[in-house]
């Protein structure tokens, strides 16, 4: 596997490169410059298989000689050891619920498999690396349980004291072995500021910091797995699927869209966006303008006025965007939107539908599944296309059990993993926003 970057301006690498270092030196994002196509008669063959080996068998043409199958199926079945239910809706609408992971959240797909890859090539290397990670709650939980327990990668996750819920704070500090959890007093902004100080400092140079972070092609390439599971359970090849993906960052949708051009027949990919609706106004107009700040929804982990993953769909679409949501050349709008349908829903529009799905259907839904839902029902009022659709639930509803419960009056259970966690001994050092505090801290426990 080749990858280029999203700015052209630097040299392409092969995959273990664009995964331990993330971004690329012109500060583009890396993508694949071929993928594999899996034709009808390959797709039929692992109808019947669990998702693992699904996985296994898809990674191993995408990952073609960049690791060996054995250490990949290890790593898939190790990574994927949770259930992905297909929740029936109607006859032609199903959810896919991503949200059977340790974390609860769809991002533990990604999390998972892209800390395992660079274990594996940290340990034939010999190498070692420390993830730094600031988070305001739910990435640092995913990116911790994602590493945790595994050699040669420790992770650091600072969150602000104050600003995270119990549950959130427990996901990190619970963990322990080489997940170490800092309670920082101050802000998210102050917990970002002194991980990139951390990154920019010579004097830290030789501990091998490094970031975990979502435009990592390590976390997109697993999040194409699951368009072609869903799509082998449901339909059978050449039939059309619509997926309908609640998009922030764009990091899901990419997937989806990876997924079409490997060969799942996607006859629309419904991007259903919140407030922040400076995509949707995009594929309509072809002018692209950041929303700063980005407008505070409900559903949000889907609060971003400039998705990071932009560029690389103007990418695969033939434009060029930089790192700063400058487009000097326009992708094939056309085509663009040809396959892809965006949409904005909004706060109250959401609520409403939590209530009503779990009025009509006996449904538990969140905020993010619900601006799903809604895309998906935006898009088949607009087209009348009634093909088959796959609608994604990101997160369990009982990661957020106060909106759940303004909505329909009542709170959802919380899956087992959530559950572990309360009676979980927490494991937390408490520093201040000094940098200095935190660079000794850093020396002291890494060199
Ligand atoms: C991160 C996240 C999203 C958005 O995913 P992107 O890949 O950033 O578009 C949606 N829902 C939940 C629950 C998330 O955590």
């Amino acid at each position: 596997m080749k990858l280029y970057s999203t700015n052209l301006q630097a040299e392409e690498v092969n995959f273990e490169t664009a995964l331990i270092t993330g971004l690329a030196p012109d500060k583009g994002l890396f993508m694949p410059k071929t993928l594999p196509h899996f034709s009808g008669e390959e797709l039929a063959a692992l109808k019947d298989e669990p998702y693992p080996e699904i996985a296994f068998q898809l990674l191993r043409r995408i990952l073609e000689g960049e690791i060996d199958e054995e250490s990949l199926k290890a790593i898939t079945y190790d990574a994927y050891d949770y259930d992905v239910p297909l929740e029936e809706v109607n006859e032609n609408t199903y959810i896919m619920r991503l949200d059977r992971g340790p974390t609860a959240s769809f991002k533990d797909f990604a999390a998972r498999m892209m800390a395992r890859l660079m274990q594996y090539y940290l340990k034939k290397e010999n190498k070692e690396l420390t993830i730094l990670t600031a988070t305001s709650g739910d990435t640092g939980s995913a990116v911790a349980h994602a590493f945790y327990g595994l050699d040669n990668i420790r992770v650091i996750v600072l969150f602000p004291e104050t600003e995270v819920s119990d549950r959130q704070r427990k996901q990190m500090t619970t963990l322990d072995q080489n997940i170490s959890a800092l309670a920082i007093d101050g802000k998210f902004d102050d917990c970002q500021a002194m991980v990139k100080q951390a990154f920019a400092d010579a004097d830290l140079k030789h501990l091998n910091l490094s970031s975990a972070n979502s435009i990592n092609i390590g976390r997109l390439i697993p999040q194409t797995l699951y368009y072609f599971y869903s799509y082998l359970k449901l339909r059978d090849y050449p039939e059309e699927i619509v997926f309908s993906i609640p998009s922030g960052n764009f990091g899901n949708m990419m997937g989806c869209v990876l997924a079409k051009n490997m060969g799942v027949p996607i006859r629309k990919i419904v991007a259903s966006v919140n407030e922040n609706d400076e995509v949707p106004i995009f594929l309509t107009s072809g002018e692209y303008e950041k929303i700063v700040p980005s407008r505070n929804c409900i559903s949000n982990a889907m609060n971003v006025g400039h998705p990071s993953n932009l560029a690389r769909l103007i990418a695969i679409y033939g434009g060029v965007m930089d790192e700063q949501g400058n487009i000097s050349k326009l992708p094939d709008m056309e085509k663009l939107n040809g396959d892809i349908f965006s949409t904005s829903v909004t706060d109250e529009d959401t609520m409403a539908l939590v209530k009503q799905f779990y009025e009509e259907n006996n449904i538990f839904i969140e905020p993010h599944g619900a601006v799903g839902i809604k895309g998906l029902m935006d898009y088949r009022a607009a087209t009348n296309d009634n093909t088959l659709a796959v609608t994604l639930e990101t997160a369990h509803p009982a990661k957020f059990p106060a909106e759940v419960k303004s909505a329909i009056g009542i709170e959802p259970e919380p899956p087992q993993s959530l559950k572990e966690i309360e009676e979980k001994e927490e494991h937390m050092e408490f520093l201040d926003t000094d940098y200095e505090k935190f660079k000794s801290y850093l020396k002291e426990r890494l060199e």
